[in-house]
């Protein structure tokens, strides 16, 4: 029986160690109701809970895992690395390759900063977008998620939205108040948000294809404006690709969209795996970082020799040929959903960029968090709950991006549909 499980058991270990049982607050269900599933391995498009369960995974560990779960060539660069030295904290060579790998497919990038995240990346590219222009206010979107820093915990979308936290308790007034708000795709509103701003604006910081209040694409020409609009005044453009890096194209949104920012963060994917984060642009502005510049920011952590080389395995490994079976995989599987909600007349929409999509209920689309929050959440939980007992692993949350990976076969995507239409079934 299910409330006798191992995990049953273990979550109540877990609680009493763990707050909410968990490392990060979604994974506790809160979202979704219920008790997570604890993971002990994971292998391609799967993972396998406590019970034994083998589970199709589509959290894809929020997106890093875009060559599946222990992929083999990144396995064993990890463990070739690791025999070399875990840590060394000084002057490296893998550290230099990724950085390289990086300026090779990312437009506009001459210099790369690693971190040990991407709330880190983001924090520093904001100091740097400050030091370059001397002024302290910075514009985000709503529902926007840049990590959890102070500065960019405000109306931001993935943990924040699914908890119903619109901003944090513990983040001081006066940080917070620095931080103005606008909503995405809508650029005259942007351009008002600028022209009010009580004091000067350093940066924009967006995530050029939203991801955290679930997939939210940028309307047409939207990114363009956005572009103009900021340099018009004289702040800095940081296009938060912490997700969207590697993600949608090989150089990105930026590539995807066609427009190039200011600043860039990346994260996740380049890390194969491991944790990481980078803030990457041209040497005008990276350059202001110590030791060449008056900017501080360092780590115990940053560039380790573990994580550098998987990320290189993991970047050497994304071909073009890679994202034309990401965009197949995706577009069956949108296919396949939207087929499941008009069967079952249940209204509801899938919104899908390359290989990471989400199905929003009881919406036909979503261009805002403002829309976004008229998304029927209750109902996104049965269904999640139905898509678990019929072993499909969803992030737990309305707002969150399902992603794909190459280990996504069309079989396994094919039986995500199925269990999707049978799942949706059971919501009339
Ligand atoms: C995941 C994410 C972050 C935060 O990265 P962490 O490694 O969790 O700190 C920041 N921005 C975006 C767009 C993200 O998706």
């Amino acid at each position: 029986m299910r409330y006798q499980s191992a995990q049953s058991a273990w979550m109540i270990r877990a609680r009493a160690a763990l707050p909410g049982g968990v490392s990060s607050p979604v994974r506790a269900f809160a979202g979704v109701g219920g008790t997570p599933r604890v993971i002990v391995r994971a292998r391609g498009a799967r993972v396998e809970d406590l019970d034994g369960n083998r589970l199709i995974d589509y959290i894809g560990g929020w997106g890093a895992s875009i060559h599946g779960h222990a992929a083999p060539a990144l396995v064993a660069a990890a463990q070739r690395a690791a025999k070399r030295g875990l840590t060394f904290g000084t002057a490296a060579r893998d550290d230099v390759r990724l950085a390289e790998a990086i300026k090779e497919r990312v437009p506009g990038v001459e210099r790369v900063r690693f971190t040990n995240s991407g709330t880190e990346a983001v924090m520093t590219a904001i100091r740097i977008a400050r030091a370059a222009t001397g002024r302290d206010a910075i514009v985000k979107f709503d529902g926007g998620y840049h990590g959890h820093a102070d500065g960019v915990l405000v109306r931001a979308g993935s943990g924040g939205a699914t908890l119903g936290v619109p901003d944090s308790s513990g983040v001081p007034g006066d940080v917070a108040a620095r931080t103005l708000v606008a909503p995405y795709n809508d650029a005259a509103a942007l351009a008002r948000t600028l022209a009010t701003a009580p004091s000067p604006v350093a940066a924009v910081v967006i995530e050029p294809i939203a991801g955290n209040m679930g997939v939210v694409p940028p309307k047409a020409g939207y990114l363009a404006e956005v572009a103009r609009i900021t340099r018009a005044h004289g702040a800095l453009l940081i296009f938060d690709e912490v997700m969207s890096g590697f993600r949608v194209a090989r150089g990105g949104a930026q590539d995807r969209c066609g427009v190039t920012a200011d600043l860039i963060t990346l994260g996740k994917i380049i890390g194969g795996g491991l944790p990481i984060g980078a803030v990457a642009g041209p040497a005008r502005w990276l350059d202001l970082l110590a030791p060449l510049g008056p900017v501080y920011q360092g780590g115990t952590f940053a560039g380790n020799p573990v994580v550098m080389a998987t990320g290189l395995a993991a970047l050497a490994r994304l071909r073009p040929a890679t994202y034309r079976s990401l965009e197949r995989a995706g577009a069956r599987l949108e296919a396949g959903l939207r087929d499941a909600l008009a069967t079952h007349a249940i209204p509801g929409c899938v919104q899908r960029v390359g290989s990471m999509l989400t199905l929003f209920f009881g919406i036909d689309r979503a261009e805002s968090m403002e829309d976004v929050r008229r998304a029927d959440a209750a109902r996104f939980g049965r269904f999640f709950h139905a898509m678990l007992e019929r072993g499909v692993h969803l992030p737990p949350s309305a707002y969150e991006a399902w992603f794909l990976s190459t280990a996504h076969t069309r079989s396994v995507i094919d039986r995500t549909i199925e269990a999707a239409t049978e799942s949706i079934a059971t919501l009339r």
